[in-house]
């Protein structure tokens, strides 16, 4: 029988000043870019770096991701700087080789009621119990949420995170309507940790801290921000996209509300 590797069951917990927070580019691009953002990240004693391997676009024009590539650039990066990593698995025909590379496997938006992928990932992650952050779709009710949850921990991996990031309203000023209420109910309903992307909702750069103080305050779990050493030259998401600078100092404040809260 191989070897199975069990992945640390990462430290959830805002009512702490130790934060976790899912941080790293929208799409790993380069190893250079990818580097510039897990030395920021290691730097502030975070334990995680997130990037996109397979990018989930609405466009098939956009850029796609680097594939397989990215993902050797994120392992290398986590070993290098002793990072955690989490991507998104798109595709059901990829779930083997995305659990061989990284620590975490986060299911997307538009893959919400996947649900072949969904007990894919539950059968891959059966004997790893590697965490898998699932993301609330665009117009996905926590209750779809939860009852879709059952098909992730089916083999066993009950390692879950439910990520909020934004659904559709009639409201366009943002591009997302973040649900803050979700941290109450989910924590009310069931026991899995709340993770709040408070990047994907504001759709620009200037809105996330806001967002973050305010998820941090309502007592999520953990947060997603996207961060870009060059946001404007970035391959996807740029507008959203902290430099490590401005993310530096947002995760000061931040350790400062839930030392508070
Ligand atoms: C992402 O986090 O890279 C992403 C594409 O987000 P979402 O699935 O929430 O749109
Ligand atoms: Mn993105």
């Amino acid at each position: 029988m191989s070897e199975v590797t069990i992945a640390p069951i990462p430290d959830l917990g805002a009512r702490s000043d130790e934060i976790t927070i899912f941080a790293g580019p929208c799409s790993v691009e380069s190893v250079e870019q990818f580097e510039e953002v897990a030395e920021c990240v290691a730097g502030l004693g975070l334990k995680w770096i997130r990037g996109g391997a397979f990018k989930p676009r609405t466009n098939p024009h956009s850029f796609q991701g680097l594939g397989e590539e990215a993902l050797k650039i994120m392992q290398d990066a986590g070993r290098k700087y002793n990072l955690l990593t989490l991507t998104e698995v798109m595709d059901s025909a990829h779930c083997e080789l995305v659990h061989s590379y990284v620590d975490g496997l986060q299911v997307g938006a538009r893959n919400f009621q996947n649900f072949s992928l969904l007990k894919k990932i539950g059968q891959v992650t059966a004997e790893s119990h590697k965490m898998v952050l699932y993301k609330r779709g665009f117009a996905g009710t926590i209750a779809e949420w939860l009852a879709a949850t059952d098909y992730l921990t089916a083999e066993g991996n009950e390692n879950v995170v439910l990520c909020e990031r934004g659904i559709r309203t009639f409201e366009t000023a943002t591009r997302f309507t973040l649900d803050i209420a979700a941290i109450p109910v989910i924590h009310k309903q069931s026991l899995y940790p709340v993770c709040i992307d408070v990047s994907h909702p504001a759709g620009q750069r200037d809105l996330v801290p806001s967002l973050a103080y305010a998820a941090v305050a309502a007592g999520a779990d953990s947060l997603m921000i996207e961060v870009h050493p060059n946001p404007p030259a970035a391959l996807s998401d740029g507008p959203q996209q902290l430099t490590p600078t401005q993310f530096e100092k947002l995760v000061g404040e931040l350790r400062e509300i839930a030392a508070v809260f």
